[in-house]
Order: structure tokens, then sequence, then C-alpha cells
């Protein structure tokens, strides 16, 4: 009788663990979906920091946040911002 008890408890410690997720995922997905609008950058046209651009030099994959922005273009360093985008 005693293990069973040990077993219901279990459950019920599994489940409102689980629960107490469910509930902190929802709150944390609730606060991703504010910030873009409170965390707004002075200027409106760079990107958000988490999204990722490509250097139009190398072409490259590198946060917005970090990119070299020139002529409406991202690059990923000072070198391939001073040579241009890429002469195909
Ligand atoms: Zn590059």
């Amino acid at each position: 009788m005693g293990k069973l008890l040990l077993w219901v408890v279990l459950i019920a410690l599994a489940w409102l663990g689980w629960s107490l997720f469910r509930v902190s995922q929802r709150k944390a997905a609730a606060r991703q979906r504010q910030a873009p609008a409170t965390r707004r950058e002075p200027d409106a046209d760079s990107p958000a920091p988490e999204t990722m651009t490509r250097c139009a030099r190398c072409g490259v994959y590198l946060p917005a946040g970090e990119a070299l922005r020139s002529d409406a273009q991202d690059y990923c360093s000072p070198a391939h911002r001073d040579a241009g985008p890429h002469q195909s």
C-alpha cells in the first residue's frame, strides 16, 4: 500500500512539474511577443538583434546586430564592407 501511495505522489509531482513548465513556457512566449515593441531601437530601419542577416560580400550568416550596414547591405567585417557587394 505504501508503494502505491509513493507512485501517486510521484505522478502528482510529475504532473505539477509539467504544468509549471507549460505555464513558464507560455509566459516566456508571451514576453517574446511583446519584446520587439518595447525594445525597438531608435532608428526603425535597423533589424532586431535576434534576426540573422547575410554578408553581401562573402554570404556568411551573422546576427543582424553584429552586421556592418552600408548602402542597405549587411557585411560581416569592415574589409568586406569596404570591398562592397559580391560581383558575380
Ligand atoms: Zn563577409
